[in-house]
């Protein structure tokens, strides 16, 4: 690729700003500004669960997605690690699947459950079996961003902590650069990568319906590790998730929960959602419950919700040339980042993307206010 002359702005280094960064930077002159550290608000919080086969999206996302994840395994200082997936299906739902699973699914009764994935689970009394899903696995969010990163400024880009953008510099209904806390900055395309508060920093300019979304890990001990071939899980009526680490623990997520004042919510994993995973989740999965807790994740900020449960990437007619927008990742932000490094680079471009665009376009949505109903991932 022969480098253009074309300056973009990504404002956001976390895994959507540095996911951009890489696919701009080998033909861009590309420079990153977060206003804090990489990937220091919501990225470094995510439990890494690549689980695209169960997603509600285009196959062709899920596809692209994950063979970038396999084609960057062992730069930098990542790992992609596959794993299948089960969803546990309460006895009273059991019937629903016997004949027919979920696309992408095969239905396991109990017995196959366990025969397949000996040592992994402790009591499913309340269980008839479980959906399993091959094509997923999980990552380590941090050391993947970072691997972004590094990868972003191999290829020439240039990533700056502490840089606050304050604003957009538009003329003539251009973009023509950006406003930071240490003076104007020029760039011919200005993406924004900042999470739900997108929403504000770009009010002037476009409406965006999205909305403050929290979610809760602990990352358990077991008193014996699961087996290292485990699958990775979920259960719908607890409406949590869990995985195990290279270090033999279990990571438990769940809990989302939207928020109103993000920054004026004190900060940490609730106490119920400690009960849950040790009293209600423990008892599934072999040696959690007399396990201990030794980590616990939660957006310092927030992840942003958007109304269909989609992201929103787009540069429509009706804003400045040259501004993009990244917003709404709805709890999927990591698994997606492949998606939305790429979506961008051909909203910047031009360029054809080799999976549909439709489904992040702002158009889709005629109501644009925050105040839209929560669409739950397990709804
Ligand atoms: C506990 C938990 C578990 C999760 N698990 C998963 C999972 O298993 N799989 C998955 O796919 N996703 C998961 N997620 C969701 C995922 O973390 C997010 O969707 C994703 O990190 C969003 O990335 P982002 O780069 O868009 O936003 P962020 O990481 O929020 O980055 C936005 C950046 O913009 C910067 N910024 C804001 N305003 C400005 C400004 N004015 N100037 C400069 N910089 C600014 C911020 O400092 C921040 O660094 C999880 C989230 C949490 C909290």
């Amino acid at each position: 690729m022969s480098r253009s002359d074309s300056r973009v702005v990504v404002v956001g280094a976390g895994v959507s700003g540095l996911a951009i960064a890489r696919e701009l930077a080998p033909d861009h002159d590309v420079l990153v500004f977060d206003k804090g550290g990489v990937a220091a608000d919501t990225s470094s919080r995510a439990s890494g669960m690549i689980s695209l086969s169960l997603e509600p999206f285009p196959d062709e996302w899920a596809t692209f997605a994950l063979s970038q994840f396999h084609d960057l395994d062992g730069q930098g200082i990542f790992t992609f690690t596959d794993r299948d997936t089960v969803r546990l299906v309460p006895e009273e739902d059991a019937e629903k699947y016997t004949d027919q699973a979920p696309a992408g699914g095969e239905y396991l009764p109990k017995d196959e459950l366990r025969e397949r994935y000996p040592d992994a689970f402790s009591d499913l009394a309340a269980y008839g079996g479980a959906l399993h899903y091959n094509g997923t696995g999980y990552l380590d969010a941090l050391d993947y961003t970072m691997t972004l990163k590094w990868a972003a400024e191999q290829a020439g880009a240039a990533v700056f902590r502490d840089h606050e953008v304050t604003g957009l510099r538009v003329e003539d209904d251009s973009v023509v650069g950006v406003e930071t806390e240490y003076g104007p900055v020029d760039a011919d395309h200005v993406v924004y990568a900042t999470g739900w508060k997108t929403r504000d920093l770009l009010s002037a300019y476009v409406e965006l319906p999205v909305r403050p979304l929290r979610w809760n890990a602990v990352v358990v001990e077991p008193d014996t590790p699961l087996p290292e071939a485990a699958p990775m899980g979920s259960e719908p009526t607890m409406r949590v998730y869990w995985r195990t680490t290279d270090r033999g623990d279990v990571l438990i997520g769940g809990n989302e929960h939207l928020l109103s004042d993000p920054e004026g919510t004190e900060m940490g994993v609730e106490e119920e959602f400690r009960e849950l995973v040790m009293e209600r989740v423990g008892p599934l999965l072999a040696g959690v419950s007399a396990g201990t807790i030794r980590r616990e994740d939660c957006c310092p900020t927030a992840d942003c919700a958007s109304p269909d449960g989609l992201p929103i990437i787009d540069a429509p007619d009706d804003v400045p040339d040259g501004l993009v927008f990244v917003t709404g990742l709805h709890g999927r932000g990591v698994m997606l980042s492949p998606v939305t490094g790429r979506a961008v680079r051909c909203l910047v471009t031009g360029e054809d993307a080799p999976f549909p665009m439709e489904p992040f376009e702002l158009a889709r949505f005629e109501d644009r206010s925050p105040d839209f109903e929560y669409r739950s991932h397990w709804d």
